[in-house]
């Protein structure tokens, strides 16, 4: 067992974090430093912010190492030096994805088999990050860890997203059960909260800050389509229970919220929570992606029995909540960049 612990001497473990000045990678770290491990952070700030770093930077325990996990050297290294690898590293976000598609790919694909590689030379436990896009256009009332995968043409840049991840987790699972990796896959679904960058087509961060700068709120398609929104200290808490136990190994785990909102409601609830003079505009998606490569789900779901059962977590936090600490950060935010604007 690797168990995260509360930090007695005994239970302190050196954990890698590919990734980890992301936004899910970075609130991981300040919590596993805040319970007394050692953590080395490997990530080349594709999208991650060296500020998300700041708060783990005062902790003697703490490293970083800028870099790519495609480089083999380096991760081979980082994870001989390692107990516990949490790899989190990947090209995300639908903009970026349908943008830089061949990259993306590459990253996740490549990357991701450097990175089981090494944990399995040095039999590592290691947590693999997966994804809901996996279900593709699965609509299911609830997505259990055995639906199907029902997937768009190949072509389409999403489904290669969704594709390159199941490789990841195709590898994850092969190396548990023919070589004995002790890996376990975590299938995030839409995971939200501070220091998400609103860069890259996270929703909403990208709603907030259009409605806290008075910009037009936009809505893709008819705003009917419904996702459900987890905090990601409630993420966080369901990664640590997965390493916790080896009861989860060589599985995958559903991690995300209940609750569903369509993405009108959570523009008009955000004007409102704002008080925001923004107005709510639909944008049709050949509008938003006119180069194609986009396809949307109407809704996804999670079943969380299964890690519920095993671990029994479940979610702390609503989607109030949500709101209520991303309009925080983001104000707090818009006034540094409004700050160092005038100067
Ligand atoms: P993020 O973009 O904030 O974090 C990803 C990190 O990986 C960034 O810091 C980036 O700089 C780094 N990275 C990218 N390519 C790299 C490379 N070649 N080498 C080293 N580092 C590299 O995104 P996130 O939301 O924190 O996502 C973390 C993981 O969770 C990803 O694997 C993602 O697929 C998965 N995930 C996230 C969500 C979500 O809602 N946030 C949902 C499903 C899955």
């Amino acid at each position: 067992m690797t168990g995260a612990g509360s930090g007695t001497a005994a239970e302190r473990r050196s954990y890698l974090i590919t990734g980890g000045a992301g936004f899910i990678g970075s609130h991981l770290t300040d919590r596993l430093l805040a319970e007394g491990h050692k953590v080395t952070v490997l990530d080349n700030l594709s999208t991650g912010r060296l500020s998300n770093l700041d708060h783990a930077g005062r902790y003697e325990r703490f490293h970083f190492v800028h870099g790519s996990i495609i480089d083999e050297v380096l991760v081979d290294e980082l994870v001989r030096e390692a107990d516990v690898v949490v790899h989190l590293a990947a090209a995300v976000g639908v903009e970026l994805i349908v943008n830089e598609p061949l990259k993306s790919f590459l990253t996740n694909v490549r990357g991701s088999e450097v990175v089981i590689e090494a944990a399995h030379r040095y039999r590592r436990h290691i947590l693999v990050a997966s994804t809901s896009e996996i279900y593709g256009k699965n609509t299911a009332d609830l997505l259990t860890e055995s639906s199907d995968r029902v997937l768009g043409s190949p072509g389409i840049a999403r489904w290669s997203y969704a594709t390159a991840k199941a490789v990841d987790e195709i590898l994850a699972f092969q190396y548990h059960r023919e070589r004995g990796l002790p890996a376990v896959i975590a299938r995030f679904f839409n995971t939200v909260g501070p220091r998400q960058s609103p860069m890259y087509g996270m929703v909403i961060p990208r709603m907030v800050r259009q409605a806290l700068t008075g910009e037009a709120i936009t809505v893709y398609g008819d705003g009917l389509q419904t996702r459900c929104f987890c905090h990601v200290h409630d993420t966080i808490d369901a990664v640590l229970r997965l390493l916790d136990t080896d009861a989860t190994l060589g599985e995958a785990f559903n991690i995300g919220a209940g609750a569903e909102v369509s993405m009108l409601d959570l523009a008009r609830t955000i004007v409102d929570r704002t008080g925001s003079t923004s107005e709510i505009v639909l944008v049709p998606y050949e509008v938003a992606y006119p180069n194609g490569g986009f396809e949307d789900m109407r809704r996804r779901v999670p079943d969380t029995t299964k890690i519920r059962r095993l671990t029994g977590w479940s979610t702390l936090r609503s989607l109030d909540d949500i709101l209520a600490e991303t309009i925080a950060t983001m104000r707090s935010e818009l006034e540094l960049e409004l700050a160092a604007a005038e100067r």
